[in-house]
């Protein structure tokens, strides 16, 4: 009995944020698909970006085939990660993203500001990011922004977003109050990954400061992994965990909480 109290099995959460086009899941995708659903998975949104070395878009279209492969369950995003900003292409990348789009992605990114590896130039990351909140705009597409040590430049950024309409998530999130706030100001959702339930978390008064309407939870997998699996390989069906942790300092229930980020991510990612 004990047992099942811990356990999600129906509780429904979303994963809103998980790689699971990386090659990381090339042996054994099906069996981690598998497990989410049987660990209450209602969903997965599958980043399509961060493909490392020359094929910026490559991500995209693996994650694509995921989706494909797994309809109603899996979707797909497209967009540049800010690692692979100075390969990002103009012209022909965004035509590649606007493509996807098209094809049923149901976001851009993840892209974004990232000023602690400082992997491409930061004036490329801006205007590779600009971009694609500009495409965000026209396609009427939420975007998944991943941002590190570049608070001021992503609260700028996100907030001329919101001012157009643009709606996104600030994806595994461990940033200032502050910025969350410009976040939220702005429209915006935040996520939180499995790093809330790491030791050496703290900040629960952030896991309290998201509005009930804007928080997300994800596992941001392969990465991540939260406690008790710290240090293996992630996957959504682990989700779970972080769902409990954010119930916890939250104050409500796991049903409840996971209840929540599920309804929160079908409406920013407007899934069917
Ligand atoms: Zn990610």
């Amino acid at each position: 009995m004990a047992e099942e109290d811990r356990s999600f099995k129906g509780f429904g959460f979303i994963d809103s944020h998980a790689h699971l086009a990386d090659p990381a899941f090339d042996s054994d995708r099906v069996d981690v698909i598998q497990r989410a659903k049987a660990n209450g998975a209602e969903a997965v949104i599958c980043i399509g970006s961060g493909s490392g070395a020359g094929d910026v878009l490559g991500a995209a279209r693996a994650s694509e085939s995921v989706a494909l492969e797994n309809p109603g369950f899996v979707w797909f995003t497209a967009g540049v990660h800010p690692h692979d900003a100075s390969g990002f292409d103009h012209r022909n990348d965004i035509e590649a993203i606007r493509a996807h789009a098209d094809r049923g992605a149901v976001g851009i990114g993840e892209c974004g500001l990232d000023y602690h590896y400082d992997n491409s130039p930061r004036l490329e990351q801006r205007r590779a990011f600009a971009a694609q909140l500009a495409l965000a705009r026209e396609c009427s597409l939420p975007v998944i922004v991943h941002t590190r040590d570049a608070e001021d430049d992503t609260a700028a950024m996100v907030a001329e977003a919101g001012q157009a309409g643009v709606r996104g998530v600030l994806h595994c999130y461990t940033g200032s109050h502050r910025l969350a706030e410009a976040g939220i100001s702005a429209g915006w959702y935040v996520s939180f990954s499995g790093i809330v339930t790491f030791k050496k978390w703290t900040d629960d008064e952030l896991l309290r400061l998201v509005p009930n309407e804007r928080i997300l939870a994800e596992s941001d997998a392969p990465y991540l992994a939260p406690v008790p699996n710290r240090g293996k390989r992630n996957e959504p069906a682990w989700v779970s965990h972080t769902v409990a942790r954010l119930a916890f300092a939250r104050g409500v229930s796991n049903e409840n909480m996971a209840r929540t980020v599920a309804d929160n991510a079908r409406a920013l990612f407007k899934l069917a």
